[in-house]
C-alpha cells in the first residue's frame, strides 16, 4: 500500500461540509490521472504523462496547462540540458495547499500539518485534556494549526482537509464522536462541522485506534490485513483491510475492543458500567492505577507514562508483574481478534507498547500459543514506530484520498478558481 493512494480511490464516506455537487465541475479522467501521476511522483514530464496515461500529448499539455493555471502544479527547469533548452519537470506546487490533522487522545493532543504529498511540514503536542470538552479541545487544536501554517509559510485559506482522531467511537458520516465514554460533552457533537467552518474546509473525524492503523500500514508498507491495538486509557482496534481501506461497522463502535472481557476481569468497574473489561485491568490507564501511579500531575499531564516508563528501566519488579499481566490479557484479546480478522500484520500501540519487550513478548506468547497455526503461521507481531505519530500519519493518507477524489479535485479547482 503507498501514501498516496491515487486519484480513482473510493471515496466512501460523507465529509463537512456536504459537497454542493451540482456546483462542482466534472473532472476530466485524465486531468485526475495527470495529477496522480505528478503528485505520485510516478511521472514529471509530459512526455512521460502521455507515455503512461496513453494520451495524446497535445491532450496532456491541455491538462498540465490547466494544473498550471489552477496553481496546482508548477514546471520548473531541471538545470541539466545536454545541448539546446533544458528539460522541464513537473511538481506539486506549495500553493496547492496543506492538511492538517490532529490526534487527541486524553491527556494531550497531537496536531501536524502536511503537503499534499503526504510529507509532513510540521507537529507539536497540545496539552490539552480530553475532559475539558470539545469546545477547549477543538480551539486548542485549531489555534495551533495555525501558528503551524504561520510557522511553514503556508497559506490558511489553502487548507484542504482537515482530520481529527479521537479516542472513542466515531460517526464517520455525522463527523461526531457517538457515547464515548470519559469524554464528557463529546457525545455527538458536531466537531468535523466545527472545524470545517474554522478552516473553511472538508473535515472529517475517525477513531484514532483506525487512523493508527493505517498510519502503520501506510508508513511501513506492511503486509494487510493490519490490525492494529491501541493500549491507552482504554483499549481500541483498528483494522486495515487487504484492499488498504479502514474496516467500518456498522455503526463506528468497530474495534471498541476495550470491553471484551478480560480472561482474569474479577470484578475491576469499566466506564462502560461492566466489570471485567479487559481496559479496566490491562490498559495503560489500568496499570497505572494498580502501581498507585497519578496518571497527570498539575504540571505534567504525561507525569504517570514517564514515572512507569522509570520504573521499568529501572525493572523495578511490581512495575514489571504487572506489564506482564497486562501483557497476557491484552493477548487474549488480540488472540482472539487474529482468530476473526486473520490479519497479516498486527501492531501494538500507545504508551504501554513502548515500555519495553516485554509487553511485546507476552502478547506474542499468548497470540501464538491461543490462535490457531494457520493465522500465525505468517503473522507479524510488532509495536508501533517509535516516533508516535502513526496516527497522524494515518490522518494525512485519508486526507489526502479525500483532497485527490473526483470531488476533492473539483473542489481544487473551484477554490482556486482563476479562469484559464
Ligand atoms: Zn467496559
Amino acid at each position: 500500500m503507498t501514501v498516496h493512494k491515487g486519484a480513482f480511490a473510493a471515496h466512501k464516506h460523507e465529509l463537512y461540509p456536504p459537497t454542493p455537487t451540482a456546483l462542482l465541475p466534472a473532472v476530466p479522467l485524465g486531468l485526475r490521472a495527470v495529477l496522480d501521476l505528478v503528485v505520485s511522483g510516478e511521472a514529471t514530464s509530459r512526455a512521460e504523462i502521455a507515455r503512461r496515461t496513453g494520451l495524446a500529448r497535445s491532450t496532456v499539455g491541455q491538462h498540465v496547462g490547466h494544473l498550471l493555471g489552477h496553481g496546482l502544479l508548477e514546471e520548473i527547469e531541471s538545470g541539466e540540458s545536454v545541448r539546446g533548452r533544458p528539460p522541464r519537470v513537473l511538481t506539486l506546487s506549495p500553493r496547492a495547499g496543506t492538511v492538517a490533522v490532529a490526534d487527541v487522545d486524553t491527556s494531550g493532543a497531537q496536531v501536524a500539518i502536511a503537503d499534499l504529498t503526504g510529507r509532513m511540514l510540521a507537529r507539536e503536542t497540545v496539552p490539552v485534556r480530553i475532559e475539558a470538552g470539545p469546545e477547549a479541545v477543538l480551539d486548542a487544536v485549531a489555534e495551533r494549526v495555525l501558528a503551524l501554517l504561520e510557522r511553514t509559510g503556508r497559506d490558511p485559506r489553502r487548507v484542504r482537509e482537515v482530520v481529527l482522531g479521537l479516542p472513542g467511537p466515531v460517526d464517520v458520516g455525522r463527523g461526531c464522536a457517538v457515547r464515548p465514554t470519559g469524554m464528557p460533552g463529546w457525545d455527538g457533537y458536531p466537531a468535523a462541522e466545527t472545524l470545517g467552518v474554522r478552516f473553511r474546509a472538508p473535515a472529517r473525524v475517525d477513531n484514532d485506534a483506525n487512523l493508527m492503523a493505517l498510519g502503520e500500514a501506510s508508513r511501513r508498507e506492511a503486509d494487510t490485513p493490519l490490525l492494529c491495538l491501541k493500549i491507552g486509557a482504554g483499549m481500541g482496534a483498528g483494522l486495515v483491510t487487504a484492499s488498504g481501506d479502514i474496516y467500518r461497522g456498522a455503526d463506528g463502535a468497530e474495534g471498541d475492543v476495550g470491553h471484551i472481557p478480560a480472561a482474569d476481569g474479577g470484578d475491576s468497574l469499566c466506564t462502560c458500567g461492566n466489570v471485567g473489561c479487559v481496559r479496566a485491568v490491562a490498559s495503560h490507564r489500568a496499570v497505572l492505577r494498580a502501581l498507585g501511579i497519578p496518571e497527570t500531575t498539575d504540571d505534567d499531564l504525561r507525569h504517570g507514562e514517564r514515572e512507569l516508563a522509570e520504573r521499568i528501566a529501572d525493572s523495578d519488579p511490581p512495575a514489571v508483574r504487572a506489564l506482564r499481566e497486562a501483557a497476557t490479557a491484552i493477548g487474549e484479546v488480540a488472540a482472539t481478534l487474529v482468530l476473526v480478522y486473520n490479519p497479516r500484520t498486527l501492531v501494538l500501540g500507545g504508551p504501554l507498547s513502548d515500555l519495553s519487550d516485554d509487553l511485546l513478548s507476552g502478547v506474542r506468547a499468548v497470540v501464538y500459543r491461543r490462535a490457531l497455526p494457520l493465522t500465525t503461521r505468517a503473522l507479524i507481531i510488532t509495536t508501533t514506530l517509535p516516533d508516535g505519530t502513526a496516527a497522524l500519519h494515518g490522518g494525512i493518507v485519508l486526507a489526502l484520498r479525500d483532497v485527490f477524489s473526483a470531488q476533492g479535485v473539483a473542489r481544487l479547482l473551484v477554490d482556486d478558481g482563476e479562469a484559464d
